[in-house]
Formats: C-alpha cells, sequence, structure tokens
C-alpha cells in the first residue's frame, strides 16, 4: 500500500511504539481528560462522504505543544455488506491501524482513548489530524474491503466532544446489553482475539457471551462478526471443546486454542477465576482485580481512578504487575461490563469476595451488585488501609468481615484461668503439632497462591519439631 506523499512512514513496524511525555508534541484523552470517545457508526451511502476528513475544532498547529486535549474520534462507514453488528469490529481497529502511523501512540477504547503524537514526527510535517484520517481510511479500505465508504470527524472544539460523549456512551451500553441475552452454555464456539500481541506478545483474549474482552471492547457477538467478515485478522474462532470444569471455566478447545496462539507459553485457561490459571491480561484492561491476602477478599480498581487503592497501590502500579501477557495469579485485567456476568468470578466466590472497589466504579455497576452485599462493599470513602477495611467489613457484617471477627475471636487473650485443651482449630487449619501451646489458638488464611499463613498471636511457645500437613478432599470424606 502507498503513502506515497505522507510526512510521515505508515507500517506495522511502527506497532508497538511508545511515546513518553517529554518526547510528545500533544496528548489526545489519556488520564488527565475527562471526556474522549472513539466511535463507529454504520450509516447508509448517501450519509457519507467518502474520503473526507473533518476537523471540528482546533487543529495540531492550534494546540499549545505539551498539553493534553479532548477529543472524539466519528467515523462514518457505509456499503452493502455493512451492518451495525460490524461497527465494533471496525473500532477496535481504530488502535491497531492508528499504531501505524510513526510517531503516533494509541491506547485503550471507547470512552478511555489515549493518543500521543510524537515532535519528531510533528517535525516532520504531520502537523494536521487530515494525515492521520488519511492514513485510516487508506488502512481500513484496505484491509476490509466490504467498507465501500468512509469519513473520519476529529473532534476536538471541547463542547461538541462532550455533547458526542455521552451519545456515544448510550451506544456501548446497547451493544453490552445485547450480550447479556446469551449463556456460554448457549454455544459451541467461543471467539479468541489476539490484536494487542504487539504490546503482550503471548496475550490472547477469549471471547464467551459471559465474558466480555477485557478492554470491553469486543463482546461475543462483535467477536463472531469480525471472525467472519476478516478470517485472516485478529479474531478468530475457538471451539469450546469438552468441558473441564464448569465452576472454574476450563474447555479443551480453549486450552488448545491458547495454546497455540500463544506459541505454548500458556497452556490452561480458567475463565471464571483469578488463581492458578488466570487469563491473561495484555494492557488495555478496563479494571485490574487484584487480590487482598489479609481479608482474603477481592478489590477492584478502574483505570480512572487516580488515588491509591486500599492496599496502597494505585492503578498505574497493579498494571504493570496485571499486564504483559503472563497470567499472575490474584492479578486479573476485566472488562466493566464482566461485573453483569453470571459468572463472575464464580470460582473465587463471586461477589461475596469482592470487598472494595472506587465509588465511582461501584455507581456504575450498582445493578450488578447483589442488593444484600452493596452496603457491604467498601470503597475509598470508607477504607484508605488495610485495617480500616478490616473494621468496615467487620462492622457491616460483610460474609469475609464475619469470618475474619471469628479468626479474632479464636485468636483472642487467653482467659486468666488456665485453658487445659487446645481450642478447635478450623477445619481449613492444617494440623499443627509439637508446638507447646498454652491456651494460644492457631489460626490460619488461604494465601494467593493456595497456601497457608499461620498466625500465632500473643504465644509464648517453644517449638520442638513443627510438621504442616495437608488435608486432603478424600481423606476428610472417608473420615466422615
Ligand atoms: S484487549 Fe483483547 S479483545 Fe481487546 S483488542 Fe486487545 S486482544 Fe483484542
Amino acid at each position: 500500500m502507498s503513502f506515497e506523499g505522507f510526512p510521515v512512514e505508515v507500517s506495522p513496524i511502527y506497532e508497538g511504539q511508545r511515546i513518553r511525555k517529554e518526547d510528545m508534541y500533544v496528548e489526545f484523552g489519556g488520564p488527565s481528560v475527562d471526556r474522549k470517545f472513539e466511535l463507529v457508526l454504520a450509516a447508509s451511502m448517501e450519509e457519507v462522504e467518502d474520503g473526507a476528513v473533518k476537523i471540528i475544532g482546533p487543529d495540531l498547529t492550534e494546540l499549545k505543544e505539551g498539553g493534553s486535549y479532548p477529543l472524539g474520534i466519528l467515523i462514518r462507514v457505509a456499503g452493502a455488506k455493512v451492518e451495525k453488528d460490524l461497527e465494533p469490529v471496525i473500532e477496535r481497529r481504530i488502535h491497531m491501524y492508528t499504531n501505524y502511523v510513526e510517531g503516533m501512540m494509541h491506547l485503550n477504547q471507547r470512552y478511555d482513548i489515549w493518543i500521543r503524537i510524537s515532535k519528531k514526527s510533528f517535525k516532520k510535517g504531520l502537523t494536521s489530524l487530515k494525515w492521520w484520517g488519511l492514513a485510516l481510511i487508506r488502512l481500513f479500505k484496505a484491509e476490509m474491503p466490504f467498507i465501500e465508504k468512509m469519513e473520519v470527524n476529529f473532534i476536538t472544539d471541547p463542547e461538541k466532544v462532550k455533547e458526542w460523549y455521552q451519545k456515544a456512551l448510550q451506544i456501548y451500553e446497547a451493544r453490552d446489553a445485547r450480550a447479556r441475552t446469551i449463556r456460554d452454555e448457549d454455544v459451541d464456539m467461543f471467539y479468541g482475539c489476539v490484536l494487542c500481541q504487539s504490546f503482550a506478545p503471548q496475550h490472547v483474549c477469549v471471547i464467551s457471551p459471559n465474558r466480555v474482552s477485557l478492554c470491553g471492547a469486543m463482546n461475543w457477538f462483535d467477536a463472531r462478526a469480525a471472525a467472519s467478515v476478516d478470517p485472516k485478522g485478529p479474531n478468530f474462532p475457538i471451539p469450546k471443546g469438552k468441558c473441564l470444569d464448569p465452576i472454574k471455566g476450563e474447555y479443551e478447545g480453549v486450552n488448545e486454542v491458547v495454546a497455540k496462539r500463544s506459541m505454548g507459553a500458556v497452556k490452561r485457561v480458567f475463565l471464571y477465576s483469578m488463581f492458578q490459571y488466570p487469563h491473561t491480561s495484555c494492557g488495555c484492561f478496563e479494571c485490574i482485580a487484584f487480590y487482598i491476602p489479609e481479608v482474603d477478599g477481592v478489590g477492584f480498581v478502574h483505570r480512572g481512578f487516580r488515588g491509591p487503592t486500599v492496599n496502597g497501590l494505585p492503578f498505574s502500579t497493579m498494571a504493570a504487575q496485571t499486564g504483559g501477557g503472563i497470567q499472575t495469579e490474584g492479578f486479573l485485567g476485566v472488562g466493566i461490563e464482566y461485573f453483569r456476568s453470571p459468572k463472575f468470578f464464580q470460582a473465587d466466590g463471586g461477589w461475596a469476595r469482592v470487598v472494595w472497589m472506587p465509588s465511582e466504579l461501584k455507581e456504575r455497576v450498582k445493578d450488578a451488585i447483589p442488593p444484600e452485599l452493596y452496603d457491604k462493599i467498601a470503597t475509598e470513602k470508607d477504607a484508605k488501609t488495610i485495617d480500616e477495611l478490616k473494621k468496615f467489613l467487620m462492622e457491616k457484617g460483610h460474609p469475609l468481615g464475619i469470618k475474619l471477627k471469628e479468626m479474632e475471636a479464636a485468636v483472642a487473650p487467653p482467659p486468666e484461668k488456665p485453658v487445659e485443651a487446645v481450642p478447635a482449630v478450623p477445619t481449613a487449619v492444617p494440623s499443627v503439632a509439637g508446638i507447646e501451646v498454652t491456651g494460644i489458638p492457631v489460626s490460619a488464611v488461604p494465601t494467593a497462591g493456595g497456601g497457608m499463613k499461620i498466625i500465632l498471636k500473643g504465644a509464648k511457645i517453644t517449638v520442638k519439631k513443627l510438621i504442616v500437613k495437608k488435608v486432603e478432599a478424600s481423606k476428610k470424606v472417608e473420615k466422615k
């Protein structure tokens, strides 16, 4: 494909480029800008001015160097085969094709985009958004020939961005609502996406009816449409195969395809759990789920939350730990729509395991939270530290707060009268032998890695020998 006459190169070799703040001419969207979006709309042939790039508001030369600005990318497409189903599919490719432009970086999706233009490319002549729009039109028409007409509108006028932003949110919501009508059990085919392998080479998104992509931009219908119109593209079918574990969400077909597409790096995937073999995360996730061992619960943080979370870490620090396409037990990138899934962390206890999330996110997914748990989940307004979180959970009677109370009671200081026998050890606690305990109970907390943290509080002990034995489930059944 020729980009003759363009001031910069346009090629897949630039995919994955990063532009640091000190190297950027300007940025659009990102964490410091409230309103930004990208939206593709299917239109009639008459409604689309083919090849046009319109800039509604100031262009690059009118913006102050080093600034962060709002932006709406509104693309209209038409063609005999262009259907509404294809809108999100085309929309998601804006990410890929923008990253082909030398000196341009595009991150995230939908209402959360973040674009940087480098000083170097600006100096080379990338001084108007027009070049970006023309590159998109050429790339889309070459790679998706069913698009017969395309026009690109860049909205930089803050008032107009605000107006369209609300419309865009309504359109995203309508797309998500449609995908809530089917379940994983109803289909034989899941779909995959490897669009983000340019940033995270081992990452494979598995998209099922009950598990939206972690970027939130691709649901099962979208992925199915993408795989059918562009079989050589980044989306592909995954025959579900035999279900190996309906609670954890492990499927033979998923394991096979993910192993192949990740070049053997990922061999097993649990779709409904963040432990053992969690889904990989690239870097585009809308939210991070993080395990909080001190309360044995799960917290969430969304990309827009700027403060530290209850474990003291902000989104950006945990994103580095979560992303990159590797399986990290206890950290998982998820799409916001996954909160509404009937399979939401099914293997880990579902909503009963959720203990903390920013108030903005809690409000956004309010409809998905079981009413009896809503007031029991803390936000940054209720708990800023783990100690505050423990207190909140116990006071509110959260299922994990009740457990914590029981554990605290179990490790309470010994009564004045000496107690002869060691109090009963909870069933989940490994047996501890060879310890001279004087009225001191022993308790244990499961950790993210599946192990145990043994707590001996206020004890004066002499350890001659310590044997930790794993209690086999089958043996426990036999004893009964
Ligand atoms: S996050 Fe997943 S679904 Fe979304 S673009 Fe990346 S690979 Fe595709």
